[in-house]
């Protein structure tokens, strides 16, 4: 089988999201799926689809239009404030897009009047984490100017925290965004449609909290795909952690010198790498680098120690196992590297053929 690949195991996702869909629901909140970890994968989309998620999100343009063009037909969100040179592919295919910048609204706005359409717009705040969104403070002022141009529609409000600063979720900036929405629905003289909490770190936020207010949708990706609560990266209760595979070939095999030997100056990454004295080593070199993954991101399956990597080479110290040329090692993935590995066409997605129920079962 062609490597490296990306196995998915399809069954594994749709456990995973039909358990955090009872979850969130029992606190009355929806999931939005997002599919920029996996690149808009199609199967992957069809699978969240399948197992009772209504609504796909993406940060980029080119992921939704393959998703659309693979026959999905589910409202897509733009996850990222649009870039001024893709207005138009929003309109074609976004239901709504999240919103930041006025002058970017005004250029929907003009864009969709003249075609003779209303775009849907979800306000991004900023309550913390330093990444993309309005301030509070700038909030009403915002409202009132979007309230005023024809062809696009505030129909919700989202904060998006833990992704750039690694800010917690809590009661504190979650009761702000419910503040704030019921102040923008004061305004707008509306009830907003989408009051749009956060993303997988909100996990620990949900199972705690005992009043979600208004809050009604959380966008989930990492935690549909890597099981995890993407604020401490600690398993969820209940899910799999192992629905992708990263599967690489051994290209050499043999035993070196765990030192290098001359002078030692920055390698080709500009990194400049210490090395202890183990000895003589046991190593594998598998044929995938940086170019198809990122290489910090990968555990090995078996107890074997990644060394280092180069663009195409990543050096394995197997702690004296002895594996032959053409042999497959398998790896997790985390989000960075399951990211970089669904984008890169140089690493093959294969579905995995779905186990028996009672085989499904015993795994869980
Ligand atoms: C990526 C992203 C998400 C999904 O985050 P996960 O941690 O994968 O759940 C949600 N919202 C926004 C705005 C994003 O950019």
């Amino acid at each position: 089988m062609a490597s490296p690949r990306i196995e998915i195991d399809l069954q594994k996702i749709s456990h995973n999201v039909k358990t955090l869909l009872n979850h969130f629901a029992s606190k009355g909140i929806a999931i939005i799926g997002v599919t920029k970890g996996v690149g808009g994968n199609t199967d992957i989309a069809k699978t969240l689809i399948k197992s009772g998620i209504k609504i796909l999100a993406d940060s980029r343009i080119q992921n939704i239009k393959k998703m659309k063009c693979a026959g999905i037909s589910v409202p897509f969100i733009l996850l990222r404030t649009p870039l001024k040179s893709e207005l138009e592919e929003v309109l074609d295919n976004c239901y709504i897009s999240h919103n930041t910048e006025y002058s970017i609204i005004e250029n929907l706005s003009e864009l969709a009047s003249k075609r003779g359409l209303i775009h849907k717009i979800i306000l991004m705040v900023e309550l913390g984490d330093l990444r993309d969104g309005i301030t509070p403070s700038q909030l009403p002022g915002m409202v009132a100017k979007v309230q005023k141009l024809e062809g696009v529609e505030i129909v919700g409000i989202g904060t998006n925290l833990a992704c750039f600063a690694g800010v917690k979720p809590d009661h504190i900036n979650m009761g702000k965004l419910s503040d704030l929405a019921t102040d923008m629905e004061k305004v707008l003289g509306y009830k907003l449609m989408y009051i749009s909490g956060g993303n997988s770190a909100n996990y620990d936020w949900m199972v705690q909290t005992n009043n979600v207010r208004n809050i009604n949708y959380m966008r989930l990706g990492e935690s549909i795909y890597l099981g995890c609560n993407a604020l401490t990266r600690i398993p969820i209760p209940g899910l799999y952690t192992n629905a992708f595979t990263l599967v690489a070939e051994v290209i050499e095999s043999g035993t070196k010198p765990s030192v290098p030997t001359g002078e030692i100056f920055q390698n080709a990454f500009g990194e400049k790498l210490h090395f202890e004295d183990k000895g003589m080593l046991k190593r594998v070199i598998l044929g995938i680098g940086k170019q198809d993954v990122d290489p910090s991101g990968l555990k090995p399956r078996m107890d074997f120690q990644i060394i280092g990597s180069g663009s195409d080479h990543l050096i394995i110290d197997t702690k004296n196992t002895a594996i032959e040329v053409g042999k497959e090692l398998k790896f997790d993935l985390n989000y960075s590297s399951l990211l970089a590995g669904m984008t890169s066409s140089y690493v093959v997605k294969t579905k995995l053929i779905p186990l028996k129920q009672n085989e499904f079962s015993r795994i869980l």
